[in-house]
């Protein structure tokens, strides 16, 4: 094994990294077909140029050997799911990570099964040891990734606030009083609402509450809102709902005595039926977000084809969202479709118009073929530029699928959808080549810093 010896790439500068992420040979071979062309080469020389806002991600911390791993990087984990199929883009064994792998650890070996795995190991281990808690910062750089939104439960080492900022978790607090009974929904739920349960038991703590309080208003009051506002003082830049693990995205508009009712009925003891959790689960989605907005927190909201053999599709659908986005007291709350809803990216593209509605590609960069990625990217960027962000959704798999490699990856398939794209529009006569590096730079940077309303540290 060789360890790397080249230097990380200086923020906003050419990249050292832009001839093993985008040569311009493999995009030809990648995207010609028949007589058509590449993208133009100095365009997609361009792109990879620009350092980008990743607007979800799952990075872990550093964590010093001896060590116990590191746990609060979802709240929702799947591995306590029954077991379940992957699509071929986040399959362990998709060539893709191999690049990566290639890349990252210049392993140039051919060898496959357990001397390769050991080959990898021994190689990330030592660029691990050699980064220490830079780790975490020189994977961003081999991605040409500036700043990465971090969906943690806590931030920890290795993961600065000018590199990473803080996206936590909301969904614990729509689940104030007992779900065993919500749990028992699926297989999958049965696995999930515990969690819910464990980390609203972690914020009540860091509040110092040993439990509810006995009315709704007090709950809102004493929880709800002082925990986003210890987020945001903390540094967190929105937060995150993945609550389409658990149920319908349908929020629908709940009367708030009704709710009230509901939550003191059970506020210290019994089990709620699944009409009465549905009912209060919808009010506090609306307080939740409200009061985030309130306080500049943007809402990212899970919104994809999985994961797990339960998900509900029908419930992830993009326009069950469109009641809480129509509602005027959350219209100063920014929400971004997390993965773009991918794939029903039509539905998607009919929530941009409005003013507060973004749509990020994180996981879509992995799942998606890729000219359907460029396909969704020609229908969203024709229409609402501005609203469209680059994202990778890295998670960690593994030394075979580390958060690293997964980054890696996906801001390369990203950049060269986004390139192939951003082409065919210029030759399309759509836009010119001056503006399709502006969108370049909205899709991969500026278009988050606006709807997290951040500035780069
Ligand atoms: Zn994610």
């Amino acid at each position: 094994m060789i360890m790397s010896t080249i230097s990380p790439p200086r923020i906003g500068t050419l990249p050292a990294l832009v001839t093993t992420f985008l040569s311009a040979t493999f995009i030809l071979s990648l995207w010609s077909c028949g007589k058509e062309q590449g993208p133009d080469p100095q365009l997609t020389a361009y792109v990879d140029t620009v350092a980008a806002v990743d607007a979800h991600a799952h990075p872990l911390a550093w964590v010093a050997s001896g060590q116990p791993a590191d746990t609060d990087f979802d709240a929702l984990p799947l591995d306590g799911l029954p077991p379940f199929d992957l699509p071929v883009g986040l399959r362990p064994d998709n060539a893709s990570f191999r690049s990566a792998q290639k890349a990252l650890y210049h392993l140039e070996t051919t060898d496959t099964g357990s001397v390769y795995a050991a080959a990898l190991d021994s190689a990330r281990s030592a660029v691990m040891a050699q980064h220490g808690a830079g780790f975490p910062s020189w994977a961003l750089d081999r991605a040409h990734i500036r700043l990465m939104l971090a969906n943690r439960i806590a931030m920890g080492p290795g993961l600065p606030p000018q590199r990473f900022a803080w996206i936590p978790f909301a969904d614990a607090l729509m689940y104030p009083l007992d779900t065993s009974a919500e749990a028992e929904r699926t297989p999958d739920t049965q696995a999930l609402y515990p969690l819910e349960a464990r980390l609203l038991a972690r914020y009540l703590g860091e509040l110092g509450l040993s439990r509810i309080p006995a009315t709704l208003d007090a709950y809102e009051r004493d929880v709800v809102g002082p925990t986003l506002k210890k987020q945001k003082e903390a540094g967190a830049a929105g937060i995150k709902f993945e609550a389409a693990y658990l149920r319908s995205l349908d929020f629908a508009p709940a009367d708030p005595r009704a709710a009230a009712a509901i939550y003191a009925r059970y506020a210290s003891g019994g089990t709620p039926t699944h009409e009465e959790y549905t009912t209060l689960e919808n009010h506090l989605f609306r307080v939740i977000a409200r009061d985030a907005g309130a306080l500049g927190l943007t809402a990212q909201i899970h919104v994809t084809e999985g994961f797990g053999s339960y998900y509900s599709e029908r419930g992830s659908s993009p326009l069950l969202l469109e009641s809480a986005f129509d509602d005027p007291e959350l219209r100063g709350t920014n929400f971004v479709i997390t993965h773009g809803g991918w794939p029903r990216v039509r539905e998607t593209l009919t929530l941009l118009g409005k003013p507060n509605v973004y749509a990020d590609i994180s996981m879509m960069d992995l799942l998606a073929e890729p000219r359907a990625l460029v396909e969704a990217l020609r229908l969203w960027l024709g229409e609402w530029p501005e609203k469209v962000l680059f994202g990778t959704d890295a998670f960690d798999g593994g030394a075979a699928e580390g958060w690293e490699q997964v980054a890696w990856v996906a801001s390369r398939d990203a950049r060269r959808a986004l390139a192939v794209a951003l082409d065919g529009m210029v030759r399309d006569g759509e836009i010119t080549p001056a503006r399709a590096r502006e969108i370049a730079r909205m899709v991969l940077r500026e278009n988050a810093l606006k709807a997290y309303h951040l500035t780069l540290p």
